[in-house]
């Protein structure tokens, strides 16, 4: 396989084990799940420097929309970080593998489940790279629905203020919200324009096109001086059609019937 028709792959890979383990567990956030999967894939096999999780001058990745963990869980037990036994502990008592992600999990970089927190973290994050002179860079990926946060904000004007072009801010737009559309609940738009408003280099994209996620990755310049923004355009469920864009499967978990369905979309290639 070429490097990209892998990252495809490991795409497809988080997603069955999505769909696997939240059934297994009987939970949901299955939806924001599948939203990011191609994200991670790419962050996970293309982009993310250091794999191992005590090299110190690894990148960082932030998961600020921390109910999708499921699917970090399963990119991480996919690259080799974390083991199929730890992963069947997934929601299980006294397990750290819960719905949101705990630094204790070797892989995971910072606690997060608190929307609108993890940009934060992530500036921290980038200005004590640049303390240390350390070519270290920080991804963040964060729900559209946490730009509804003045907290957000706030860390897009402290990034933007130091100039902390080692942050790289991926903004997973798939318009939805738990209870409801972003342009019913508070609307983002223009959403490019706020951000570019702020001081920060602004990229759109496919959101689930792993080649052009990976290239406009590619071109961020650490060294430019803005902070960087993807605004990733999603589908919410991509990838099961019953899912896709319906509001109830924030939280939802699926029958035995839905898995049964759930699986066999996946398999026919329905993912993109
Ligand atoms: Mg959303």
């Amino acid at each position: 396989m070429t490097g990209r028709d892998e990252t495809e792959a490991l795409a497809t890979g988080i997603r069955r084990l999505v769909l696997e383990q939240s059934k297994r567990a009987h939970v949901g956030h299955i939806g924001s799940c599948l939203s990011v999967a191609d994200i991670l894939a790419v962050l996970a096999d293309e982009v993310l420097r250091g794999r191992q999780p005590d090299d110190p001058g690894r990148d960082r990745f932030v998961l600020s929309k921390g109910h999708a963990a499921l699917a970090l869980y399963a990119a991480l037990h996919l690259i080799g970080q974390l083991s199929r036994e730890r992963l069947e502990t997934f929601c299980t008592d006294g397990a750290s593998l819960g719905t949101h992600p705990e630094h204790v999990v070797p892989g995971i970089d910072f606690s997060t489940g608190s929307l609108g927190q993890g940009l934060s973290i992530g500036c921290g994050s980038a200005l004590a790279a640049r303390l240390a002179r350390d070519r270290r860079r920080t991804f963040v990926l964060a729900s559209d629905a946490e730009c509804n946060e003045g907290s957000l904000w706030e860390a897009v004007m402290f990034a933007a203020h130091h100039r902390l072009g080692n942050l790289v801010a991926i903004v997973d737009v798939n318009g939805q919200q738990a209870l409801g559309y972003t342009d019913d609940v508070l609307s983002l738009s223009p959403l490019d324009a706020r951000w570019r408003a702020f001081g920060w280099d602004v990229h759109e994209v496919d959101g689930h096109d792993v080649g052009a996620l990976a290239a406009e990755l590619s071109r961020l310049d650490p060294d430019g001086g803005k902070p960087h923004v993807i605004l990733a355009r999603t589908t919410f469920g991509k990838g099961v059609s019953y899912m896709e864009q319906k509001i109830e499967w924030h939280y939802w978990p699926m029958s035995d019937e839905q898995y049964s369905i759930a699986i066999s979309e996946l398999e026919e290639g329905m993912v993109a």
